[in-house]
């Protein structure tokens, strides 16, 4: 992609007429100091094509379990230990930052999210989430319903959401300024649809859509929406207003990365009715930080801290074979010293995502099951953009979301917006899902994109709502996602491959959240508690 002109990197991202005018542009030349910062595609290049090591014999060492993968399901399955009583563990990660897709960086104004920036405020019914919001001070006991309540400093604060659209900035995601009769008849249906899977449960008394999604219903009325899009859903009831559509595509690019087209119709209602306790309320209110889930991760990082090793990367996982005993040997690699370290386990988490299993698991290397080939994942750029001052503003004010309607970009969230600070320097991150149909070339197109090209698609994106953008940042930043997220295109939630991961593979059990086939924070928890809680099920016990 470095290779092509300023001229066709703008009109790839952000279509020609925007690519034109950015090169016509004398405002527009100018840039920010800023890089690229992780994650470490080097090493994890050359996993990728058999890379070698062998530890010296005093580097090697006994443990009872080993966790790869330091994001969000590799830290609950540590948590889940430490609550237990079990310690015999340690936790590998590649990278020296923890958290993965949910990590943060700070500055000395605040900090700010490099994915992941929110989750709902769970329900009663997701009890181990409750217990860990509860024991980081987030819950402040239970309502009148036993509905657990968040302290109020948690909850985003108001302007939560606004969308630009021709000029000026309205309230709210959905587009009303404008709408005619029929959009908002429209809107009016999908909203009754949406309750309807609120209020249905099934013979067992599951709801629908429920998080974590495994306690969602397996009746086939519920798993038929699996085998079709979004977009065919809509059709199918006439739903064609063009607002609505875009509404209803924002939200599956904004979790899922995908366009309704690509999206399941059971992901798509999933991410409107599983957040809904009872039909006809509100959505479950967010929680949210400077950092994002960069919270919960250094949260749960503190509590497993003396037990993990950054930039330690699983190079080669060996599972014993029934003739030849039990137990998992891993070798890994500290790359930034150049030294090999092995581990001799009778179990491991493998918390990282299942698309690396072919390339760590020597057993999936000889032979690669099958079902790996369903995992497919969308590519994310991810910009933060260090603001020495407020942009002018037109229309309704600075919210925590920003979304351009007219853009393929999701917008930017602010990181001032928790902390209350609303004038003066703030940090900004800037979200840009690829929604390609081949998940390679759009890889590939990233990879090959400089920290220029990406700065240049942030800003002159963001010179749609804010011409002055470019003279009023001072730095940005990128982080650049190659599989950032597990996509639920139709038939995989409820597919076959999905399920043949979730099977621990001789003693090695996995935990991420592309194993619900939705990218979430509560998936990832969910999997790396269950997966801890299947290890100490099979007896698993602190030596001496
Ligand atoms: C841009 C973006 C925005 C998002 N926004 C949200 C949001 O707002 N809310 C939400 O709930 N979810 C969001 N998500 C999804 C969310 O980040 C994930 O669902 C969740 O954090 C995934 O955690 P995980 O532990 O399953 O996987 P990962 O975050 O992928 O963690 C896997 C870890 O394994 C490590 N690893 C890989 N190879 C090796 C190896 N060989 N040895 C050792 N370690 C290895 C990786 O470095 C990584 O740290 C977002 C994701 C992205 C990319």
């Amino acid at each position: 992609m470095n290779k092509w002109t300023r001229r066709e990197v703008l009109a790839t991202f952000l279509g020609l007429p925007v690519a034109l005018a950015a090169c016509r542009s004398p405002e527009a030349q100018s840039f920010p100091a800023g890089e690229i910062v992780g994650p470490s595609d080097g090493i994890g290049h050359k996993i990728r094509d058999g890379l070698s090591v062998v530890p010296s014999a005093e580097n090697w060492e006994r443990v009872g379990v080993v966790i790869v993968g330091g994001g969000i399901a590799g830290f609950s399955a540590a948590w889940t230990f430490l609550r237990a009583g079990f310690e015999d563990f340690v936790l590998i990660e590649l990278e020296k930052t923890p958290g993965g897709t949910a990590q943060s960086g700070t500055s000395p104004l605040v900090s700010y999210p490099w994915g992941a920036h929110y989750l709902p405020a769970p329900m009663s019914e997701n009890e181990k989430l409750v217990a860990l919001l509860d024991e980081m001070g987030i819950l402040e006991g239970l309502d009148a319903e036993g509905e657990p309540q968040v302290a109020e400093q948690f909850l985003c604060r108001d302007p939560e959401e606004r969308v630009f659209y021709r000029g000026r900035w309205y309230e709210g995601l959905y587009l009303r300024a404008g709408a005619s009769a029929d959009d908002l008849a429209q809107l009016e249906k999908f909203n009754q649809e949406v309750n309807r899977w609120v209020a249905w449960r099934d013979a067992r008394g599951r709801r629908a859509f429920a998080i974590p999604a495994a306690k969602s219903s397996d009746d086939a009325e519920v798993t038929a929406l699996d085998r079709i899009s979004m977009a065919e859903w809509l059709d199918e009831r006439g739903l064609d207003s063009a607002r609505l559509r875009w509404f209803v595509d924002y939200g599956c690019r904004d979790d899922y990365g995908l366009r309704l087209e690509q999206t399941s119709a059971w992901a798509g209602l999933f991410y409107f009715a599983s957040r809904v306790r009872r039909a006809g309320t509100e959505s479950q209110p967010l929680i949210t930080w400077p950092e994002g889930n960069g919270r919960l991760v250094n949260y749960l990082y503190s509590k497993a801290k003396s037990r993990t090793r950054l930039g330690l990367g699983a190079v080669e996982i060996i599972p014993a074979s029934d003739e030849r005993g039990s137990g998992v040997e891993v070798v890994a690699l500290d790359h930034a010293e150049d030294r090999a370290f092995g581990f001799r386990a009778k179990r491991v988490i493998f918390a990282a995502p299942q698309f690396l299993t072919k390339y760590l698991i020597r057993s999936y290397k000889e032979q690669s099951p099958a079902h790996l080939s369903e995992f497919q994942y969308g590519t994310w750029m991810v910009a933060n953009l260090f603001l020495k001052e407020r942009p002018v503003n037109l229309g309704f004010p600075l919210a925590w979301d920003n979304v351009l309607y007219e853009s393929p970009s999701l917008g930017y969230v602010v990181a001032t917006h928790q902390r209350g600070l609303d004038r003066g320097p703030t940090v900004w991150t800037y979200y840009y899902p690829f929604c390609d149909q081949n998940p390679n070339e759009a890889r590939s197109r990233l990879l090959g994109m400089s920290w220029r090209d990406c700065a240049d698609v942030a800003l002159t994106d963001l010179t749609r709502a804010h011409k002055e953008i470019r003279s009023l940042t001072e730095r940005l930043d990128v982080m650049r996602w190659g599989h950032a997220m597990i996509r639920p295109r139709p038939g995989f939630i409820w597919g076959a491959a999905r399920r043949a991961a979730l099977k621990p593979h001789r003693a090695i059990h996995f935990a991420n959240t592309d194993l619900s086939g939705i990218p979430l924070f509560e998936e990832a928890f969910y999997h790396g508690t269950r997966a801890a809680e299947e290890v100490l099920r099979a007896g698993i016990r602190n030596e001496g």
